[in-house]
């Protein structure tokens, strides 16, 4: 047992990212994942037939550049990734595709009338890329100091969030490229947290764009776990924590756990408002997702789609937005936002030669138990007929299954807790360090905190830092470069 050294509780990047922190800087550390395999939201695996290999959760990297907790990693230098030219695509209708590409002004150069309201309303982001990435590796109650940085990207978030979002727009191209992108938050729109988190995941493709790494996911934990492994931390699987008193008297425990579970866990040692607090954060729209193992490519009608690194399906903005306002109410939408992307077109050591796989999900309310199988592959068939006669075999989870696979995602919930303007600011709590609960030595790292969700490791590496700071003392960052 690790006396008095830290505990993680779960190897998801971001445990794996305070693993990697701690041992670094020489405390002992322990990590305790429930499942017989790390990684959590970062698995590949298979799950169709033999060769196949699917990402179960996540598949394209939008932060894996711009975390600066990656950046001190020397993530690059680790894991090889593949960097699509069009990192994301929309689908509008059976006749119209929209790519966007790494380049800002060539994606605007496609976007006829509205070129320049694209342009202006992304440029302050691809002119600003340290800001952008110093402004997501810290709780936003504690942004960077530059003013004017700032009000130059704080000013299009505020246009996208209110009822004027549409006003720049002519024509339904350029809103749906951009809600496509921003609509990964499983939000109804427009809202202030919604376009903060999407405006940063939109601009992110045409800053450092949505790369894709070889050999799936699994690369980006397995380079974490290797490291953590390197400077001395165990791994344990198959380990469920149900109880801290499971854990000894480490001087530290880290959660990679919901802010409900961190109550359950952490019972009594939590003072009883904070648990309320805990009790009371709000979950957020679901996921529901299939996993194809296709003969060949998917048929896509648009050559984009075959180019783009992640295809939306969404249809025009109003679409979109109709569609997530359904889902905040409880029900299904007939034309559902799907993402889908096809890893092996750019790493094909995935799949058999010449076969493919496709990772695909769409937005369901939150417990949904719909298997999702039927809406996605129609969704998919309206841009590229004759997919249903490339697929081997498919395997699906609905929203509760998700639950049962990580109870993480709560309800279906792949953010952790709904990304609104609220629990942007408090996540799960209004702090300056959220990662630090008030019981001694109590930590939560999971996307519950700041930033929230998606795999950048920074609320794993921020959880770890306060935890040296405040149990053992050390307050050098230790170098995590390779
Ligand atoms: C379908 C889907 C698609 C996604 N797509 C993307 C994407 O393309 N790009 C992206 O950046 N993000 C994506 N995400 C989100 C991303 O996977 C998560 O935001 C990220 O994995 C969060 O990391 P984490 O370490 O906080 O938590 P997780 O990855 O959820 O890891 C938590 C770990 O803790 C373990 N655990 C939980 N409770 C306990 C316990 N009591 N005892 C022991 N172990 C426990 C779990 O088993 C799990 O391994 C997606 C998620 C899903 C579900």
């Amino acid at each position: 047992m690790t006396e008095r050294g830290a505990v993680v509780v779960g190897a998801g990047p971001n445990g794996l990212a305070a693993a990697v922190t701690l041992a670094r800087a020489g405390v002992p550390v322990r990590v305790l994942e429930r499942m017989d395999e790390i990684g959590g939201g970062a698995r590949t695996t298979e799950v169709t037939l033999p060769g196949y290999r699917h990402d179960i959760c996540s598949a394209v990297h939008p932060m894996a550049y711009a975390s600066t907790f990656f950046a001190r990693f020397g993530l690059r230098e680790r894991v090889q990734f593949v960097d699509p030219e069009i990192p994301f695509a929309h689908g509008l209708d059976a006749d119209r595709v929209v790519p966007a590409f790494r380049d800002l002004q060539r994606t605007a150069e496609g976007l006829g009338v509205d070129a320049r309201a694209y342009r202006s309303l992304l440029r302050p982001f691809v002119d600003q890329p340290d800001l952008v990435s110093r402004l997501v590796a810290d709780t936003p109650l504690r942004p960077p100091l530059d003013p004017l940085g700032l009000l130059r990207i704080g000013l299009p978030v505020l246009e996208q969030a209110s009822p004027l979002w549409n006003r720049r727009w002519e024509t339904e191209e350029a809103p749906a490229l951009l809600t496509g992108a921003m609509a990964h938050p499983i939000q109804p729109m427009p809202g202030l947290g919604w376009a903060a988190a999407g405006m940063v995941l939109a601009a992110s493709a045409h800053i450092g764009g949505w790369p894709i790494p070889v050999g799936g996911s699994q690369a980006m934990a397995d380079a974490l776990a290797d490291d953590a492994r390197a400077h001395g931390a165990e791994l344990v699987t198959g380990h469920h924590v149900s109880s801290l008193d499971e854990l000894g008297d480490a001087a530290a425990v880290i959660l990679d756990v919901s802010p409900r579970a961190l109550a359950d866990i952490a019972g009594d040692r939590l003072p009883r408002r904070y648990a309320r607090q805990l009790r009371r954060y709000r979950y957020g729209g679901a996921a529901a997702k299939v996993d194809f193992a296709l003969s060949e490519p998917v048929p896509w009608r648009d050559p984009d789609l075959h180019r783009a690194g992640t295809v939306h399906l969404g249809g025009p903005r109003s679409q979109m937005a109709a569609a997530e306002a359904a889902i905040a109410r409880g029900e299904h939408p007939v034309k559902p936002y799907v993402l889908a992307s096809q890893p092996t077109t750019f790493d094909p050591s995935r799949a058999p030669e010449g076969r493919h796989v496709l990772w695909a999900y769409s937005h369901v309310p939150t417990g949904s138990t719909l298997d999702p199988t039927e809406t996605i592959t129609r969704r998919i068939e309206e841009f590229a007929p004759g997919f249903r006669d490339v697929v081997l075999h498919s395997s699906a989870r609905s929203a509760t299954d998700l639950e049962a696979y990580n109870p993480n995602y709560v309800g279906g919930d792949i953010a952790v807790g709904q990304v609104g303007i609220r629990q942007l600011l408090a996540r799960p709590t209004l702090s300056f360090d959220p990662w630090r609960t008030p019981a001694k030595g109590v930590y939560l790292c999971s996307s519950a905190t700041p930033p929230g969700p998606g795999v950048h490791g920074i609320p794993g590496w921020r959880a770890a830092l306060s935890a040296l700071r405040h149990e053992f003392g050390i307050t050098a960052e230790p170098d995590l470069s390779p």
